[in-house]
């Protein structure tokens, strides 16, 4: 970092010490590499584009486009898209964007309820699309799968728009061509409803070829988030299948002109000037991303959650859909030790394990404090671990939780996390030595561009 008087740089330094020393396990995140850092804090910022390539509202954008246009060939490359708008701002952006260029006010989407493991942006009620659609929500089995019975029958009573599968906390590889294939059964109308996938969470796996790619099964549009398994900037991204047009030009409301109703909906429908220096950094990820190393870093990503899940079972932690076929994992910490997500997360908060309290499908919703964590393998593998330090985190986990669990046992009327805790500080700080040790012999991609 270049020495400035900003007391900002101190604590960005200070971030970098609490990234360095500390093992992220939650998994939506993620470490870019210097050379995405370096496109991120570039003088892209200093210029306005609004519009696409070739086609902007004003001058000198000649750079610009030569950066998106390559930031687009890349992503459609990538996910073997049509087409590709890279500009969203962040995840929620692009699914906004979506619903915004398909549906009308009051038009039903059905998509994975959040108590299921579906996002806040699919319909929780305190979002402005939840004020604007009419939500139903699906649910999943008790082996913790879609339950496509019921979203056959929600799909066919209300005969949806839009269908979304899509989730945060979900450990199966959906069927994408079974929910193409009950569309096309129970859908009155199927040309008047998209089918639209949120890849937000395993979009690197796709990109990698370690999960299948929806846009293969008929899916005429895929969200993804930027920052996550994709390893790129913060930022949103929407893939779509058709005829790509002239943003600048009307079209009709149809599937085949979904790129363009897309486009449209970007910008001008939901979003002003593009920041070119994300979408800079974007493309850089996804050069990243085609490249052979990204398939084994993929690969990876599963194996290290698979020994994760199937260690921190031999532990005695129960799991949700009982382990993972992907890079996500969602603990019963509750019914495992007898301690709720938020104490346990706040303990290991302590010993420099970074991850977050979960609801769990049986959890009903609206849990002041859920019963479980979830956690991930992307940010671990990117740093180099493997299935040895696996083995290590779980066998943490299970101190931490053994712990917990004691901490309460000792003080039941305790209800402050810091306060059950802090008899036991001596052993939280033995744990957080250990784990800081482990942590500075894998060093961050980069820290600085
Ligand atoms: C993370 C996530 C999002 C939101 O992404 P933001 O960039 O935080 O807005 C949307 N959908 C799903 C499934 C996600 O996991």
């Amino acid at each position: 970092m270049q020495s400035s008087k900003d007391e900002i740089f101190q604590i960005i330094d200070d971030e970098i010490i609490r990234q360095s020393e500390g093992l992220e396990l939650i998994p939506s995140e993620n470490y870019v590499s210097g050379d995405v850092l370096r496109a991120m804090g570039s003088v892209l910022t200093n210029k306005y584009s609004e519009g696409y390539p070739g086609k902007r509202y004003y001058g000198g954008n000649q750079n610009i486009d030569r950066i998106e246009r390559l930031a687009i060939e890349r992503a459609r490359q990538l996910f073997q898209a049509d087409h590709a708008n890279v500009q969203p701002h962040s995840g929620a952006n692009a699914n906004e964007a979506v619903y915004f260029a398909w549906c009308k006010p009051g038009d039903t989407i059905l998509a994975m309820s959040l108590p299921a493991g579906g996002h806040l942006t699919h319909g929780s009620p305190v979002t402005r699309s939840a004020k604007i659609y009419n939500f139903i929500g699906y649910g999943v089995d008790d082996n913790g799968d879609i339950d496509y019975s019921d979203l056959e029958r929600l799909a066919k009573e209300h005969q949806p728009k839009l269908i979304l599968v899509g989730y945060s906390a979900f450990m199966k590889i959906p069927d994408f061509q079974r929910v193409r294939e009950i569309a096309d059964r129970v859908l009155d109308n199927p040309e008047e409803t998209i089918l639209m996938a949120d890849m937000a969470h395993v979009a690197g796996l796709i990109a990698g070829g370690a999960h299948p790619n929806p846009l293969g099964f008929g899916f005429n549009v895929m969200t993804t988030t930027t920052h996550k398994t994709l390893r790129g900037p913060r930022g949103g991204l929407i893939l779509s299948q058709g005829k790509v047009s002239n943003p600048l030009h009307k079209v009709d409301h149809t599937i085949e002109n979904l790129p363009t109703l897309i486009d449209r909906a970007v910008f001008p429908g939901t979003q002003g000037g593009p920041l070119e220096h994300v979408i800079a950094a974007k493309a850089v990820a996804f050069g990243e991303d085609l490249r052979p190393e990204f398939k084994t870093y993929a690969q990876n990503i599963v194996k290290n959650a698979k020994t994760l899940a199937r260690e921190l079972a031999t532990g005695g932690f129960i799991l949700q859909g009982d382990g993972t076929e992907n890079h996500l994992i969602l603990v019963n910490v509750k019914d495992s030790f007898g301690i709720d997500g938020k104490t346990y997360e706040v303990a290991l908060d302590k010993v420099g394990l970074t991850l977050n309290a979960n609801a769990l499908p049986s959890d009903k919703g609206g849990a002041f404090r859920p019963s479980g964590v979830r956690l991930g393998t992307p940010a671990m593998t990117t740093r180099g671990l493997g299935e040895a330090e696996m083995k290590t985190v779980a066998n943490w986990m299970k101190q931490v939780a053994e712990i917990c669990s004691q901490a309460h046992e000792q003080q039941p009327e305790e209800t402050g996390d810091e306060a059950l805790l802090v008899p036991y500080e001596d052993s939280l700080a033995q744990i957080r030595t250990e784990v800081r040790e482990l942590a500075l012999k894998f060093p961050l991609p980069a820290t600085s561009c």
